[in-house]
């Protein structure tokens, strides 16, 4: 941190938490950083109105040259608009990155979590230096962002990186998006409990470790327990685990070979689920790419902070005046 040049804000809007911070051009780490829980069964205005207010403290009067924004869901970075929260009503359409400027006097620029993310990962964690990279967190969903040439690829539609809903068994079990057997539905936390519920349920005998942890309340397993009981043995929970590990090494694989980034970083909840799946992981990749296809698959490094960092980037562009970050 230090006390001349240009101030940038970034914010982070998450699907269950809200993140201010500054930062100084040329400084390193945050001036100032402040986050609050997202109210449950809160509305836009809700949100809105906290992330003020931690705008307001961390800025502490000064004013910001650029705002960034990473937002948890679908948002039109070329026309600065949100287009819905998956879990906060009245999001739709929202102008946020006007609405910003109007408050702050500052240029603001937007863009989706998983494409922060992977900004923020390429310029401040474990893609550093790298021209090109696909981050995908792994967690409650499945979500991509790609860095192509240094700049973040948001497709024709600023849909790109939506490896979580790539097909890689379409005889698979029926996924929220109404496809069967995307990456998200066999490889993501929640997905992976359901699953274990089921086959528990059927048989109770299929997972003795899930069903002795949980105590015989299936609402209790998650995606980290299952983690937890596959690591240990269990053969349900490690069936289901590993089968999660493939079919992500599936879609990460074949992407690969269509774009050829040579670096893809994992983050996210169920990348903790130790060497068993990371192996695992790694095994399928090699199987599905080309043998002239080089491809590092390595553990992001800034963790939640990581579409923090993309908003700080994003913000810093914003001042600039560019689209080009
Ligand atoms: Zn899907």
């Amino acid at each position: 941190m230090n006390g001349s040049g240009a101030l940038y804000l970034a914010l982070d809007f998450g699907g269950t938490k809200l993140t201010a911070a500054t930062r100084f051009a040329g400084g390193s780490g945050w001036a100032a950083h402040a986050r609050q829980v997202s109210p449950a069964g809160g509305r836009m205005a809700d949100d809105w109105g906290l992330m003020v207010a931690l705008a307001d403290e961390v800025l502490a009067g000064r004013k910001a040259a650029g705002i960034g924004v990473s937002f948890g869901g679908p948002a039109d970075f070329q026309r600065g608009i949100v287009l819905l929260s998956h879990h906060v009503p009245g999001w739709e359409q929202m102008p946020l990155a006007a609405r910003l400027t109007a408050r702050y006097a500052a240029p603001t620029l937007i863009d989706n979590d998983a494409n922060a993310a992977a900004l923020g990962e390429q310029r401040y964690g474990a893609g550093s230096a790298r021209e090109h990279l696909l981050f995908v967190t792994v967690s409650t969903g499945v979500g991509g962002g790609w860095v192509l040439n240094g700049q973040p690829w948001r497709g024709s539609s600023g849909v790109a990186g939506e490896i979580g809903h790539m097909v890689v068994d379409p005889d698979g079990p029926r996924c929220l998006c109404g496809k069967n057997g995307c990456v998200e539905r066999l490889a993501s936390g929640p997905y992976m409990a359901a699953d274990a519920v089921a086959a528990l349920v059927a048989a109770p005998g299929a997972g003795p470790l899930l069903w002795e942890k949980s105590a015989a309340d299936l609402t209790r397993i998650d995606g980290r327990l299952v983690a937890a009981c596959a690591a240990a043995g269990d053969p349900l929970a490690r069936r289901l685990l590993l089968r999660g590990a493939r079919a992500l090494g599936v879609g990460l694989g074949n992407a690969a070979n269509l774009v050829d980034p040579g670096l893809i970083l994992l983050g996210g909840g169920v990348t903790k689920a130790g060497p068993l799946w990371w192996d695992t992981v790694r095994a399928t990749v090699r199987d599905i790419i080309l043998p002239e296809v080089q491809v590092a698959i390595e553990p992001a490094a800034l963790g939640d902070d990581a579409p923090l960092w993309g908003a700080a980037v994003l913000a810093a562009a914003a001042a600039d005046g560019g689209r080009r970050v």
